[in-house]
């Protein structure tokens, strides 16, 4: 589908795509929460080189932090969709969510620090020297599933 590059397209655009994701999210004033939300989504524009209009941070559903929740940012990419969650050490780091082999959920498989390690995971050349550390106790996986530490 082809956006506009206007100014006002961009950002009608982007509060559609966080209206889609969250009433909260198109709702929300100007709190922590909120300004680290724009803090992601300018990592992710900037670190991907994708339209920030293109990217959404959301609270993630399944991982949280000292009482808060984590984040989940989405990256929409035409038909294609890419979600991370950023680094909690690292503020200029993001992992690569991406279905477990295994139990199928979606979980931290990749750390990305660059658009050239996201496509070295995509070509599949990077999948093991980028495997995310993140990935045996990501709480996300299926309580069962083999890959997750216990
Ligand atoms: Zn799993």
């Amino acid at each position: 589908m082809q956006h506009s590059n206007s100014l006002a397209d961009r950002a009608a655009r982007a509060v559609q795509r966080a209206r889609v994701s969250s009433d909260d999210l198109a709702r929300s004033t100007p709190t922590r929460r909120h300004r680290h939300r724009g803090r992601l989504t300018r990592l992710a524009a900037c670190l991907l080189g994708v339209d920030p209009a293109d990217v959404v941070v959301i609270d993630d559903p399944n991982r949280s932090y000292g009482g808060y929740a984590g984040f989940v940012i989405t990256v929409h990419d035409g038909d294609n969709v890419y979600r991370f969650t950023p680094d909690l050490g690292d503020d200029s780091t993001l992992h690569l969510l991406r279905p477990c082999r295994r139990c199928g959920h979606q979980v931290t498989t990749a750390v990305i620090t660059s658009l050239i390690d996201l496509g070295r995971v995509l070509d599949g050349t990077g999948e093991q020297s980028l495997s995310s550390d993140q990935f045996t106790d990501d709480p996300a996986h299926a309580d069962d599933c083999p890959s997750l530490r216990t």
